[in-house]
């Protein structure tokens, strides 16, 4: 399944976020957002998953337009990892990653020994198994986030849309984290704000600044020296080490 995000316009009062911005993540790939603070990546990402309505512009996941989807269905195709995850009641890890279900099930209908199963699964894949009955809200914030991925998991969709995944988490999780996404082979369009992780996960990437998509290409394509000093005036260098795998050496 792909998903395209064709001229999205959208604004706060008078003041317009994103001018014009066309993004696209085929069938399997994917698809890393970065840009500095404040450029308007979560704002898309936010129209993408429908918490706001875009003021101009089209989304399609395929040939169907989100628009005309209930809420219900694009759930059932597209997972979301947001950045803040807050409930206004208290939910253990396991009622948590429980939601990820919900949208396979009828009004009212249980949860049945299937859903206990992948939900179990799910935690196990995040290594969060042994946190099932917690409370959420008693979590680090980088335990949330893995809780937030397992709900994702386990809502089984083709795609995910995901805003900073690795914010909270320490080196070990963060690249746990991005394995565990690539391995699901699903359509992806991730926002990440650390330039080395998105050049080791992501097949395409995009550069948003002040609202406008400024760059697109394969990491290594889009990451020179030329382009950082650009879009964050710091001067840096492209390595590579002994795999191949491209590094960005950030001078002080
Ligand atoms: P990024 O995720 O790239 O850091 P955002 O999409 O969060 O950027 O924000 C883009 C711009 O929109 C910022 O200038 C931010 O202050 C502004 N903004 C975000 N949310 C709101 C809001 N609810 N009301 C007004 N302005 C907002
Ligand atoms: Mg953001």
């Amino acid at each position: 399944m792909n998903i395209s995000a064709k001229d999205i316009h959208l604004s706060y009062g008078a003041r317009e976020i994103l001018k014009g911005v066309d993004i696209h993540s085929e069938n399997g790939e994917f698809v890393g957002l970065i840009g500095p603070n404040g450029s308007g990546k979560s704002t898309l990402l936010k129209c993408i998953y429908r918490i706001l309505k875009p003021n101009a512009g089209q989304i399609f996941l395929d040939e169907e337009e989100l628009k005309a989807m209930s809420i219900k269905k694009s759930a059932r195709k597209m997972g979301v990892v947001a950045q803040h995850n807050y409930y206004n009641f208290e939910f253990t890890v396991r009622e948590v990653v429980m939601m990820g279900r919900a949208p396979h099930k009828k009004a009212l209908e249980r949860d049945n020994a299937k859903d206990y199963e992948i939900v179990e699964e799910a935690l196990k894949t995040v290594g969060m198994e042994g946190f099932a009955q917690r409370s959420f809200s008693t979590l680090s914030g980088g335990e949330q986030q893995r809780v937030i991925l397992a709900r994702a998991l386990a809502q089984q969709t083709p795609c995910l849309i995901l805003d900073e995944p690795t914010n909270h988490l320490d080196i070990t999780h963060q690249l746990q984290l991005m394995r565990i996404v690539k391995n699901l082979s699903a359509t992806v369009i991730s926002a990440i704000h650390d330039l080395n992780i998105a050049a080791m996960f992501c097949d395409r990437i995009y550069a948003l600044k002040e609202g406008r998509i400024i760059a697109q290409g394969t990491p290594r394509e889009v990451l020179t020296e030329d382009f950082i000093r650009q879009v964050y005036q710091v001067d840096a260098e492209i390595a590579k080490d002994s795999s191949g795998q491209m590094h960005i050496l950030f001078k002080g």
